[in-house]
């Protein structure tokens, strides 16, 4: 039968084309490690990554070849997304904040040829150098630098680079199902583990995420990524403001509460996105500054649990919108997003704010589902929990580098986390399984213990473990730092009575004064369980 419709891949190098073209002149403003806030525009970045494309073609750099990138959200970053991705090479972004040995296996693992660095890291990679064996080329983000060129012999620099090139480089014609970029977990126990996107995972999940139940950025939306672009390609937020033209916000290295207010005020961002930590300091720094960021209409929170004070306290005071979203490295990240359904309209503010607590639902293009230990379908009534398994066009498959598929044997991915899900869909993070606390046979939420905690106002932040008990075989313990030094251990304790069942109440609180944090800014709860997993049998 006669009849059929165009084949046009779907690529990275269309989305930048597509801003290029159509909304050449929306600005990209990017605070640079210098602390330079610069406005560029979306023209000038396809022309750029266009130039660095030929320019890593000139280096002998083939499509298939991976280019690592250690640095912060800025011009040069977004550039190099769409000029090693448009050019068939992969795009490997690298977490600064892992130790020295974990860099070294990741970069080595990933088979890097060029490593693209911003200055804060001259010197570290400096020291690093001689380990990295795949590495051909080092290019320093920014102009030329003498100093960085003797930390680092034979350093090249970005913008000579891309200065030698002219500006008729054509992207090439790609298969969708080759790979664009490659991000490693975070790998809290053993090694991380590298997921490799490909272009037709990339293009769908920006569109699918950013369905008006999802993200929903426009081109009428200035949209600040708090969220590291080294950290699951910053959720996709650069291509989806390519995608629609929106202006896009690149905040630099500097990520305290008052460097944010500033650009939010000066460059009236209308969305934000981050960790729920950003948003704590965001809050103080509001409170401290008078700024009442006028222009911000709502963020977006995920990567961990957002405290439930945090919507109140954003929409009472500043009507922002806090939108919950949940995600890993391995589902590119969008899994679920939080709004409102049609027939929740007519519910009092606090029935829609208890909705909104929770982590949303799936956008299309994603599916969850709920099994127990053995395997078996769990209901979706809200109130079983189990561990929640993903499927769809943005999940991993196999690992990068492995041989064995990462699935289960009818092809769903088990994220590690335990939830409920309801029957209109709405999925709530219980726990990690690794986490959860396992007493006398029955469940107990770490995450519902540290939000009760960090909603007394003496407490800066907690953590919640299973410590190891004679009888009950784990119970809760919690790990706090106080904002006040008047508060008590029996004070904190008493506060959990009438807020979850008494045999919920943790045993014993540990105040410290830090956290052991990992490279995503997670507390590391191996680390607490070793230091304070005993301390029942101690006592
Ligand atoms: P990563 O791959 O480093 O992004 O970590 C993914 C993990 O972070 C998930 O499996 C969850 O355990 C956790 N996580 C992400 N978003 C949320 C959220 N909104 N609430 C609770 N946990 C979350």
């Amino acid at each position: 039968m006669l009849g059929k419709m165009m084949h046009k891949p779907l690529t990275i190098s269309s989305l930048i084309e597509h801003a290029g073209r159509y909304h050449s002149d929306t600005t990209v403003t990017s605070v640079e490690t210098t602390g330079e806030v610069v406005h560029s525009s979306w023209r000038e970045v396809e022309s750029n990554a266009r130039k660095l494309a030929a320019g890593l073609a000139r280096l002998g750099v083939a499509q298939g070849e991976r280019c690592g990138t250690i640095a912060w959200n800025n011009r040069r970053h977004l550039e190099i997304y769409f000029g090693v991705s448009g050019a068939g090479m992969i795009c490997h972004t690298i977490n600064p904040r892992l130790k020295p040995e974990q860099l070294i296996y990741i970069i080595n693992h990933a088979d890097d040829q060029v490593l693209f660095i911003d200055a804060t890291f001259v010197a570290a990679v400096g020291q690093l150098k001689e380990h990295l064996t795949t590495l051909k080329h080092i290019v320093l983000m920014g102009p030329r630098d003498e100093a960085a060129a003797k930390t680092v012999p034979g350093i090249l620099f970005y913008d000579e680079l891309i200065a030698a090139e002219g500006d008729d480089y054509s992207w090439p014609d790609l298969d969708e199902n080759m790979p664009s970029s490659l991000c490693y977990t975070s790998g809290t126990t053993g090694n991380p583990k590298g997921v490799q996107y490909t272009h037709r995972t990339t293009v769908l999940h920006s569109l699918g995420g950013n369905q008006p139940d999802g993200l929903a950025i426009s081109a009428r939306d200035t949209v600040m990524a708090v969220v590291p672009m080294f950290h699951v390609n910053a959720w996709g937020v650069p291509y989806i403001a390519a995608a629609v033209g929106a202006k896009l916000v690149l905040p630099g290295q500097n990520l305290d509460g008052e460097s944010l207010v500033r650009l939010i005020d000066g460059e009236k961002v209308t969305l934000a996105l981050g960790v729920p930590t950003i948003w704590m300091g965001l809050l103080q720094a509001l409170e401290k500054t008078g700024s009442k960021a006028e222009s911000l209409t709502r963020t977006v929170v995920g990567g961990s649990a957002l405290p439930t004070v945090m919507i109140p306290a954003f929409r009472d005071k500043y009507g922002v919108e806090l939108i919950h979203a949940w995600g890993m490295t391995e589902t590119s990240p969008l899994g679920t997003l939080n709004h409102l359904l049609q027939k929740h309209q007519d519910l009092s503010e606090t029935e829609k704010g208890a909705i909104r607590e929770g982590q949303g639902r799936p956008p299309y293009g994603v599916e969850l589902r709920l099994v127990d230990e053995a395997g078996n379908l769990l209901p979706t009534d809200g109130k079983t929990q189990g561990e929640l398994q993903i499927r769809g066009h943005w999940i991993v498959d196999t690992y990068f580098g492995q041989d064995s598929s990462a699935l289960t044997m009818d092809g769903w991915f088990d994220t590690g986390d335990v939830a409920t899900i309801d029957s209109d869909g709405y999925m709530i993070i219980r726990d990690r399984s690794k986490d959860i606390i396992k007493s006398g046979g029955e469940w107990i939420s770490t995450v519902e213990l540290e939000d009760i905690a960090m909603s007394h106002p003496k407490v800066v932040q907690a953590a919640a473990i299973a410590a190891q008990h004679p009888k009950w075989d784990e119970r809760p313990v919690l790990v706090a730092i106080k904002a006040d030094e008047s508060l008590t251990e029996a004070e904190l304790l008493a506060y959990y009575e009438g807020r979850v069942a008494s045999w919920q109440i943790p045993d014993r609180v540990v105040f410290v004064g830090e956290l052991p944090l990992g490279g995503t800014g997670k507390v590391l709860k191996n680390k607490l369980r070793e230091t304070y997993g005993t301390l029942l049998l101690d006592s």
